[in-house]
């Protein structure tokens, strides 16, 4: 079995990120001088998973040498006071910026993400970018998905005509993951099957014992076993679970999945970091547009 280092893949693309902003700049795009991209993130209250979350993209910005700021606000923010910071950040310097989720239970996210203006929208939430993303045309993609196909790409995994079973069908993963491997993305087009909670339990073990590549989001601790999948399978796992002992595992029994799979992610280590190169190379994207520098 060999690990999709995804830790390692996303050092490599930040890298990469921060050479090709590094020849922009020299090379005085149109004659200006650029001022390298930057990045808000907006985070409400002070829940632990999303500030470690943040820390993994300050950490990123700076590796790539992307400006950035965090914005806090408290808690008991308003849904109004809180649309305002968006309205403000929509005209601001700022080439993009994410809301961290989850927001407190007073607001609904989806108010909030459908106010970020689209050229902005690094996490790839917007309706018009998962419209045009579901299109096949240039967007800002949803950054798991995004960064789940380039760890793909890297290790070559062959998608072309394959058959894909991505258990999970939640907006920011499961489904614009199933939408992009049914896409042309760059990687080709592999037969996608997406299945829910709503999925037989029988039909999806019998969809994923059949599946080159699984690819797992439902957040369960175990919820995949060596028994659901083929000898030899790619397997994808996104969950994040803290177990009450503190340790971070995914939606695999990474024990025995491991020990029956061809490629694995591991938790911590595999989806995550590749999520924030997705943000990364998203920023990237918002900052050529702004720029009219054409790939
Ligand atoms: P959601 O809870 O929004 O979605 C989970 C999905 O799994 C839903 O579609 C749900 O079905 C489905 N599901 C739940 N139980 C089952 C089951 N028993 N059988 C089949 N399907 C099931 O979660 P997210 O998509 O936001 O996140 C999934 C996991 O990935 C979490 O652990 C999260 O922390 C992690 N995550 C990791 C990221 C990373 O960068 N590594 C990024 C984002 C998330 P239904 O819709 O019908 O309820």
């Amino acid at each position: 079995m060999k690990l999709l280092d995804g830790k390692k893949v996303s050092e490599f693309i930040l890298k990469e990120v921060k050479e090709e902003i590094d020849q922009y700049i020299s090379q005085k795009h149109l004659g200006y001088d650029l001022s390298r991209p930057s990045m808000a993130i907006v985070l409400v209250g002070n829940n632990p998973a999303s500030e470690s979350y943040v820390r993994g993209k300050i950490k990123a910005c700076e590796k790539a040498q992307i400006n950035h700021k965090i914005i806090r606000f408290e808690e008991d923010i308003t849904a109004y006071d809180l649309l305002n910071e968006i309205k403000y950040l929509n005209k601001s310097h700022f080439d993009g910026f994410i809301v961290q989720l989850p927001l407190p239970n007073h607001i609904e996210p989806n108010s909030i993400i459908n106010e970020i203006s689209a050229y902005k929208d690094i996490d790839g939430f917007h309706p018009l970018n998962f419209g045009k993303m579901a299109l096949g045309q240039k967007s800002m993609r949803p950054a798991t998905a995004y960064g789940i196909l380039k760890l793909i790409q890297h290790y070559k995994i062959p998608t072309n005509g394959k058959h894909v079973v991505v258990v999970g069908r939640s907006n920011i993963v499961g489904k614009p993951v199933s939408i992009m491997l049914g896409n042309d993305f760059d990687i080709g087009r592999a037969t996608v099957t997406s299945c829910d909670i709503h999925t037989p339990k029988k039909l999806l073990k019998e969809e994923t014992q059949k599946a080159d590549i699984v690819i797992v989001a439902v957040g369960q601790a175990g919820f995949l076993t060596s028994n659901m999948i083929k000898e030899g399978a790619v397997v994808i796992d996104v969950g994040i679970n803290r177990l009450e002992t503190g340790k971070l595992v995914g939606d695999c029994d990474f024990q025995e999945v491991s020990t029956k799979a061809g490629f694995l992610t591991p938790v911590p280590g595999g989806v995550g970091p590749m999520t924030i190169a997705g943000l990364i190379l998203n920023t990237f994207e918002a900052w050529k547009m702004k720029n009219l520098i054409e790939k």
